[in-house]
């Protein structure tokens, strides 16, 4: 009989938003692009499902409906084709919400928070600072961090577990990047890169061949990343520090010259939809 890996990985997409082009590489030419909102499924033998990030719901017109937040809706139309909310994918695939053990935030952006209250069951992991940050903020400066605070569960806290307190280990790697080994696993750790939002996680995950660093908003784009070119500075009115961004960046290409054999990944980037396990 072949036996089951010990942990499995699945990207999945629920809805996008649309923005000008030449937000995520000024040197594209005028239009508008698909920001999709990926999320990823990691089932982990001993642990059982776990969720980093959850896309859009439906939850996000809700939090929207009214100003301030309304402009949010503005600067970023929200679309969700039926049947694709992280629930419902979930479902369709014979898995129910209340398997769903963990989801992992890897910032509190409304494109990676919008499934949250879909989930009542489920124990959430963050970081300390980017969740203090976004309950500390008032709805005007909620909305200019892209933060929507009625995306997060009334019972968030309860729910709550900070990656700080429960690392089984944390370190630096060759690189600079922070690492977080959690749930004892040495091919599953979760990773800092601050500058687009405060304290934001990614992941690295490797499993024979398959060898992922999911920078999730590091960049939007790999092709910008990798040619270095930055996003519009528009974008500095809502990310967390400019300068963090910009070091996150090098500190990424400094682990892709070493480990060649990694794919960067990015929550947006229109090549990631080709590691999606699902239709759009
Ligand atoms: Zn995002």
């Amino acid at each position: 009989m072949v036996q089951k890996p010990a942990i499995k990985l699945d990207f999945f997409a629920s809805g996008y938003c649309e923005a000008n082009a030449k937000i995520a590489n000024p040197q594209k030419k005028r239009g508008t692009c698909r920001f999709y909102a990926l999320w990823a499924l990691i089932e982990i033998k001993n642990v059982g499902y776990v969720l980093f990030d959850s896309g859009y719901s439906e939850a996000f017109q809700t939090a929207t409906h009214t100003f301030p937040e309304r402009f949010y809706r503005w600067a970023t139309p929200m679309y969700l084709k039926p049947k694709q909310s992280a629930k419902e994918i979930l479902e369709e695939r014979g898995i129910s919400v209340s398997e769903i053990r963990y989801i992992i935030i890897s910032h509190f952006h409304a494109d990676h928070i919008g499934g949250l209250q879909d989930f009542p069951q489920s124990q959430f992991i963050c970081s300390k600072s980017a969740y203090q940050q976004a309950i500390s903020l008032n709805r005007l400066q909620s909305v200019r961090k892209a933060i929507l605070p009625k995306l997060i569960p009334d019972d968030f806290n309860s729910r709550c577990q900070f990656l700080e307190d429960i690392a089984d280990e944390i370190s630096i790697n060759n690189s600079g990047i922070e690492e977080f080994k959690i749930f004892g696993l040495e091919n599953f750790k979760l990773i800092s890169l601050p500058g687009h939002a405060k304290d934001m996680l990614g992941f690295i995950f490797s499993l024979d061949t398959k060898k992922i660093l999911y920078a999730t908003d590091a960049s939007w784009s790999y092709e910008a990343y990798h040619n270095g070119i930055l996003p519009n500075k528009i974008v500095k009115l809502f990310f967390d520090s400019w300068p963090d961004f910009i070091e996150t960046q090098q500190k990424l290409k400094d682990f892709e010259s070493k480990n060649s054999n990694f794919n960067i990944l990015f929550t947006h980037c229109v090549e990631s939809l080709n590691y999606l396990s699902h239709d759009l």
